[in-house]
């Protein structure tokens, strides 16, 4: 299976954080990352995640989602709701799959959102997928352990029917390399007047979402920064 982790993003209750360690040792995960956590390390968290306490001890605090999304090369926003900007949405067991589809050696993150507000959209500008339990229409948002439950549960029954990982040659750009990608193509779009500073509207978004279903690898993000560069040297 390929290097997977959880990442929470500022979850408020410490009894979440715990019943989610647990869920996920359950299911024979270990790498939990928390984003700006409001209140962890915590008796409560710790209680809660039973005898997943060594998981918690282990997780990972990051300040932001940048950091907690580091070396990962597919990114997957969980999401009780439909976005306005349309990210290619999966039930979980097609998300499992595509996750044990993945080479070896890519880093997967799955996203979870605050218990009372979810993912930003700023946020989900950074997942390539967005995965949605199929719940009730009237009440479809779960508890944020219960959530990660569900779909960590697929991540089981997937690796268990799953054929050993692909080796590729080129691996997938990852989280940091596109952001560093992003960076150098907004700077050059400015640069070369397509892009207004002071309106720039939702064309990076745009952008990004194209880029997010490419999924380039790391030799085409190269080639994307080689032309980058060229045309800025060519409108000087
Ligand atoms: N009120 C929030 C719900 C947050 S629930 C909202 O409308 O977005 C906390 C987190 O649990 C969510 O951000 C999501 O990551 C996960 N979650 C809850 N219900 C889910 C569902 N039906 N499908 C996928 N993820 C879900």
């Amino acid at each position: 299976m390929p290097p997977l982790r959880i990442v929470l993003v500022n979850p408020s209750h410490p009894g979440n954080i715990g019943a989610a360690a647990r869920a996920m040792k359950n299911m024979g995960l270990e790498h939990l990352y928390l984003v700006d956590p409001q209140s962890f390390p915590s008796a409560e968290a710790t209680a809660r995640a039973s005898g997943a306490d060594d998981l918690l001890a282990r997780a990972r605090c990051t300040d932001t989602l940048e950091a907690a999304l580091s070396g990962c090369a597919l990114v997957i926003g969980a999401s009780a709701r439909n976005r306005s900007l349309p990210v290619p949405m999966l039930d979980p067991r097609a998300c499992a799959e595509l996750v044990m589809q993945q080479p070896a050696e890519t880093g997967v993150a799955v996203v979870f959102g605050r218990e009372r507000t979810g993912l930003t959209n700023e946020e989900l500008d950074r997942c390539h997928y967005l995965v949605r339990i199929p719940a009730n229409a009237k009440y479809p948002s779960l508890n944020l352990a219960a959530a990660v439950q569900v779909i960590t549960y697929e991540l089981r029954m997937a690796r268990a029917a799953a054929l050993p990982a692909v080796q590729s040659r080129h691996r997938f750009a990852t989280a940091e390399e596109m952001e560093l990608f992003y960076q150098h193509l907004q700077e050059t779009l400015i640069a070369i007047d397509f892009l207004d500073a002071d309106n720039p509207r939702q064309l990076m978004r745009r952008l990004r979402r194209l880029f997010a279903r490419a999924r380039p690898n790391q030799n085409e993000v190269n080639i994307l920064r080689g032309i980058l560069t060229a045309a800025r040297q060519r409108g000087r």
